[in-house]
């Protein structure tokens, strides 16, 4: 689960760490009065989506257009004036991919003075299983080229789980970032407050970029994208609060309602399957015989039947679905189960596109019965090759 940047503030700010004062906003009078409550005289304007790169994004149709969602104004006018171009409108950045995404809320933000932008994140490397700090000076807006061009200014520091976070720890970021003097002390101390909050929030990415040098010489967090292990949101009510569902795919937030490992994706070939592994492969196959899926959906070990007809549901309203591949293999799984549970679907929405169903395994043969004396329009497939080769021709002809 991933939250605002606004969010994300609040939170490390409540650890300690040095955040600048600023409001969230949901219409330009709402940003002009957050920035009356700020000093001046430099303020900026935050389009607030979970996606980075808005500083160099564009807004479609919206006066804003190449300005892109993070502006620097001068005066509460003209922050009122920026919020009106950013909100409501759409804003394309690298991360949103070419639909983009609408801003509904913006952050104004007290102005700094910077001197120096660096690049900061806390991560779980799964190769060690530790927390790695990864940091650059080279912060700013496209870490991604830097990683590219010139790895070896990006560091990695990795914390012993079983020390924890030691001043050395901080130390050893604050060479790596060309710190001295005060500095080191206070990139110490920053470090330790960020990597208490990842551990204590159950994060699973916390990017600071940039995180900034002032003129005035102080560490600041400028920019903060956090996002939460999503297995852990049980023991943080608090943040799971903070989500913001217009971010998230309609279809996604559907599927988390009953617990099915949902994700969209781009093809047109639906899937409904059992366990992640044969969910995979059946997304390979799919790719194999020269089709896309058009979700990764797994309904899990012991779905019932009502889970199964929320899935088929699910990738029935998919418009972008052009054929269904259901492909089971039951274990505890029970073929029969699953077979009522695409009927009743079916029943529910009715069947527009060709519909595939490979069962085997526990009950196989009550569920092919339940699925012939349906009288319903299915394929039948005796294999994964099969099944794919089938809905494959059966939607590309
Ligand atoms: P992103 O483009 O989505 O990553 O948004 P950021 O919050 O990182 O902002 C993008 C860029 O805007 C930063 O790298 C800074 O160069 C600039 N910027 C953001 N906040 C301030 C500020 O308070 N003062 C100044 N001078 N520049 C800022
Ligand atoms: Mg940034």
């Amino acid at each position: 689960m991933n939250i605002h940047e606004y969010q994300a503030k609040t939170l490390l700010k409540s650890f300690g760490a040095p955040v600048a004062d600023g409001g969230v906003a949901m219409t330009p009078a709402e940003a002009e009065a957050a920035a009356k409550n700020l000093p001046g005289p430099l303020w900026v304007v935050k389009a607030q989506i979970h996606a980075g790169g808005r500083g160099k994004g564009k807004f479609k149709e919206s006066e804003a257009g190449e300005k892109g969602g993070v502006r620097l104004a001068k005066s509460a006018a003209e922050v009122r004036e920026f919020a009106a171009q950013m909100l409501g409108n759409t804003l394309v950045t690298k991360q949103t991919g070419p639909a983009g995404k609408q801003v509904n809320r913006i952050y104004v933000e007290d102005g700094a003075d910077i001197a120096r932008e660096l690049y900061l994140s806390i991560l779980v490397d799964r190769a060690t299983s530790r927390v790695a700090f990864v940091c650059s000076t080279e912060g700013g807006m496209d870490i991604e080229a830097v990683a590219e061009e010139t790895p070896e200014k990006i560091h990695t520091v990795l914390v012993d789980p079983a020390a924890g976070y030691s001043p050395y720890v901080g130390r050893k970021i604050a060479a790596a970032l060309e710190l001295d003097g005060d500095l080191v002390k206070q990139c110490v101390k920053l470090m330790g407050q960020l990597y208490k909050a990842f551990v204590e929030k159950d994060m699973a990415l916390l990017e600071i970029n940039p995180l900034i040098v002032t003129e005035g010489g102080n560490l600041h967090v400028l920019d903060a994208k956090v996002g939460f292990d999503n297995n852990a949101m049980y023991r943080h009510p608090d943040i799971a609060e903070l989500r913001d569902l217009t971010e998230e795919d309609e279809k996604e937030i559907e599927a988390s309602k009953y617990d099915l490992a949902y994700i969209a994706l781009e093809g047109d070939i639906g899937c409904m399957v059992n366990g992640a592994g044969l969910a995979m492969s059946t997304m390979d196959i799919i790719k194999l015989y020269g089709a896309e899926p058009a979700n990764f959906l797994d309904v899990g070990g012991g779905a019932s039947k009502e889970k199964v007809t929320a899935a088929f549901k699910i990738i029935t309203a998919d418009p972008n679905v052009k054929g269904i591949l259901v492909n089971i293999f039951g274990g505890i799984m029970k073929c029969d189960v699953i077979a009522e549970g695409v009927i009743a679907a079916v029943r529910e929405v009715g069947l527009k596109v060709p519909l595939v169903v490979r069962l085997e395994g526990t009950n196989v043969e009550k569920g092919k019965k339940i699925i012939s004396e349906s009288g319903l329009d299915v394929i039948p497939a005796d294999d994964l090759d099969d099944a794919a080769q089938k809905i494959v021709k059966a939607v590309k002809g």
